[in-house]
């Protein structure tokens, strides 16, 4: 039977002119008021009745948050309000960051990628969101605007738990940075589904590699797992024995039994818990053995 939700509450829509005003605003009404992009998650939330914020800042048109710029020396920067299809077509991204372009064409359907944002994806924190695997193993800063104006802080250290990041009241991040990537290197997303589009991962795997004469094994892998944990996950382990131990075949699935170890994922509707740590080690296995096949073409 259809059980009917709440439907959209009433909230007071509020158009900063500037970042100071937007934060002071979110600041002094914390708890109470939000800051959006696409809204795909946030009206989703409201009218389930989960959120009940009486304020909603669209902040999507301040100056800059729609840029993107790419500079061959510090990398690439995504405004915040750029939605998925735009990053999927930046011309920097299908040369240096195809990754994240590979993971933004899995998010839902093309007409939702026209909203939904990469800012979005990631502050929303879900552990199950599609581009923060990529933007983890690129090592994402996010650029980040409070109440003492601008700063930049790492991605690996932004979750806090579902839902939850270190942002404070009043801050808003206004962009998404991708340093420049080793040069050359190969990466790989994959997602599993309940089907081929328009659904939420059951598992996300993204791995990275790079030759880097400074590891004993001669090479370093970063991964990122999706949907595997309260927060998206790096199976820091999993890294290591890719950086100590000569790369084998041996070796990849000794990082795939790593990582499933480092899981802490649950049961839901998409899946069983059992199940999604057998898909860990076996798609971390087929990403590894990949981006392995790759690279040491390279
Ligand atoms: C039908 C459907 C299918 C979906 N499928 C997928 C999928 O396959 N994969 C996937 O990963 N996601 C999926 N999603 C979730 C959602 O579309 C994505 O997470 C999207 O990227 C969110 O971006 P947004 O701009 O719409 O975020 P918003 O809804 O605008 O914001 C999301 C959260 O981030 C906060 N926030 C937004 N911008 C900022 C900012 N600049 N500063 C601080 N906080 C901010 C908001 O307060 C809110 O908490 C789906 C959603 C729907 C409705």
């Amino acid at each position: 039977m259809h059980t009917p939700t709440p439907g959209l509450p009433e909230f007071d829509y509020i158009r900063p002119t500037s970042l100071a005003e937007a934060s002071q605003f979110l600041a002094q009404h914390a708890g109470e008021a939000r800051p959006f992009m696409g809204g795909t998650d946030t009206f989703v939330r409201l009218r389930a009745g989960f959120w009940k914020e009486r304020y909603l800042l669209d902040v999507k048109n301040l100056a800059g948050m729609d840029e993107v710029t790419f500079d061959p020396a510090t990398g690439l920067t995504i405004g915040a309000s750029v939605n998925m299809n735009r990053v999927i077509a930046v011309p920097a991204v299908k040369a240096y960051y195809p990754v994240l372009a590979e993971a933004a064409q899995t998010v839902a359907s093309y007409q939702l990628r026209t909203r939904a944002t990469l800012a979005g994806n990631i502050c929303n924190a879900s552990p199950a969101g599609d581009t923060i695997g990529p933007c983890l193993v690129l090592d994402a800063l996010l650029r980040i605007h409070g109440l003492d104006g601008l700063r930049q802080e790492p991605l690996r250290t932004f979750f806090l738990g579902p839902g939850r990041t270190v942002l404070k009241p009043g801050d808003i991040v206004t962009a998404v940075v991708l340093p420049v990537p080793p040069d050359p290197y190969a990466a790989k997303y994959i997602k599993l589904g309940r089907n081929a589009l328009g659904d939420l991962a059951i598992v996300g795997v993204t791995a990275l590699g790079y030759a880097d004469p400074s590891a004993p094994s001669g090479y370093r892998f970063r991964l990122a797992l999706a949907s595997v944990a309260p927060t998206p996950l790096v199976p820091s382990q999993a890294e290591a024995i890719l950086a100590e131990a000569p790369i084998s075949e041996a070796t990849i699935t000794a990082a795939a039994q790593a990582a499933m170890a480092a899981c802490t994922p649950i049961d839901d509707v998409r899946s069983s818990a059992r199940y999604r740590r057998l898909m860990v080690r076996n798609l971390t296995q087929k990403a590894l053995t990949e981006v392995w096949e790759q690279i040491r073409r390279q």
